[in-house]
C-alpha cells in the first residue's frame, strides 16, 4: 500500500506519533485539478494535516478544514472522514496574480481577512452529536505552525506537526502529548516532561526533504530508533469524492426540462465539472432527453464509476 497512516504510542503512553504518506491517493486527487506549484503544495500540506487530525476523532464523521481567503485563493476545502477517505479542492479568485513563491499568507490572507475554520461533523448516525466549528487565527507562515497553536480538541493537547508535499507525494508527521491519567503506574511529571522534550528533540532532527522522500518505516526508525514504541495496524487512506453521473443527472433534472432545452439551443452538449474534485461530466441532447423520459442514458456509462 502506498497510501497509509501509521500510528505509534510511546510505551509509557505519554505521547503518540503518527505519520501519513500518500502517493497514489494524492495523484488521484490531482487528476482533474491543476494548480500552480505553490497552491498544490499548500493543498498537499492541508491534506496531510486533515488526515493526521481526523484519525483521533472519537466519533464517526468527518473533519473539514475550510480556508476562506482574501487573496488569489478564494476558498480551500479539505474533508477527511474518520475512516480516512479524503477529498480536497481549491477555488481561485479571478484577476489575481499568483506569486510563484506564494505562501499561506500571500495566497489567503493578503489583507488580514482570511479565515481558517475547522469543522468536526458527526455522521448522521450520531444524531445526538452536534457539529463543532472552531476558527483558527491565520497567524504563522505555514499550515503546520497555524495548526500547532490550535487543536480541534477540547483537551488542547500539545501537538507538533511537520507537513510537506510535492506533485507526487504528501507526507506528514504528528507528535502529540497525551494527558496523564494518574494512578500508581504513571511516571512522575518530571520524567514525562523529559520524555516529551526528548521525542520533540528527536523529531526536530528531521531534515528538509526527509519527510518527503523516506517511507514511513524508515522515517520512524531514523528518528525514534532508541524509543520503545508500540506500533498499531496501519490504516489505508483513499481519495474519494461521492460525485457521480447519476447525481449530476439529478441536478440537471431539477433545473427542469425547459431550462435544459434552452441551454441546448445554444450548444450541443452540457459540460459540468464536479466543483469538489473537478471531474468532468458531459450530457449531450440524447442524455438530457433521457433525464426527462425515465429512460436511462445509453452513453458514457463508464463515467459512472466512483473514482
Ligand atoms: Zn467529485
Amino acid at each position: 500500500m502506498t497510501d497509509q497512516l501509521k500510528k505509534y504510542l510511546l510505551s509509557d503512553h505519554s505521547a503518540r506519533i503518527q505519520a501519513v504518506r500518500l502517493t497514489d491517493a494524492w495523484q488521484t486527487g490531482l487528476t482533474h485539478q491543476h494548480y500552480p506549484d505553490c497552491i498544490q503544495q499548500l493543498l498537499g500540506e492541508l491534506v496531510a494535516a486533515a488526515i493526521l487530525l481526523s484519525s483521533n476523532i472519537k466519533f464517526d464523521g468527518s473533519l473539514v478544514l475550510q480556508l476562506q481567503g482574501d487573496g488569489p485563493i478564494a476558498l480551500i476545502v479539505v474533508e477527511c472522514t474518520t475512516d480516512l477517505s479524503i477529498r480536497a479542492t481549491v477555488s481561485l479568485r479571478e484577476g489575481h496574480d499568483i506569486p510563484a513563491d506564494g505562501t499561506l499568507q500571500s495566497l489567503l490572507n493578503t489583507q488580514g481577512a482570511g479565515r481558517f475554520i475547522v469543522i468536526l461533523d458527526p455522521s448522521k448516525k450520531n444524531a445526538d452529536l452536534k457539529p463543532y466549528q472552531g476558527v483558527i487565527p491565520l497567524e504563522g507562515d505555514s499550515v503546520a505552525h497555524v495548526l500547532e497553536s490550535y487543536m480541534p480538541d477540547s483537551e488542547q493537547l500539545d501537538t507538533r506537526l511537520w507537513l510537506t508535499s510535492d506533485a507526487t507525494h504528501v507526507a506528514g508527521l504528528l507528535l502529540q502529548r497525551l494527558p496523564s491519567h494518574g494512578g500508581t503506574e504513571t511516571a512522575p511529571q518530571e520524567t514525562l516532561d523529559e520524555t516529551w522534550q526528548r521525542v520533540n528533540h528527536l523529531a526536530a532532527t528531521l531534515k528538509d526533504g526527509e519527510l518527503l522522500t523516506l517511507d514511513t518505516d524508515t522515517l520512524i526508525h531514523r528518528l525514534f530508533w532508541e524509543e520503545d514504541l508500540i506500533a498499531f495496524e496501519p490504516q489505508d487512506v483513499r481519495w474519494y469524492c461521492p460525485c457521480s453521473r447519476e447525481r449530476v443527472g439529478n441536478m440537471l433534472r431539477a433545473l427542469g426540462q425547459q431550462e435544459i432545452e434552452d441551454i441546448l439551443s445554444e450548444r450541443d452538449k452540457i459540460d459540468i465539472l464536479c466543483n469538489f474534485c473537478g471531474k468532468p461530466y458531459q450530457f449531450d441532447a440524447v442524455d438530457c432527453a433521457s433525464l426527462f423520459t425515465g429512460n436511462p442514458g445509453t452513453t458514457h456509462e463508464a463515467d459512472d464509476s466512483i473514482h
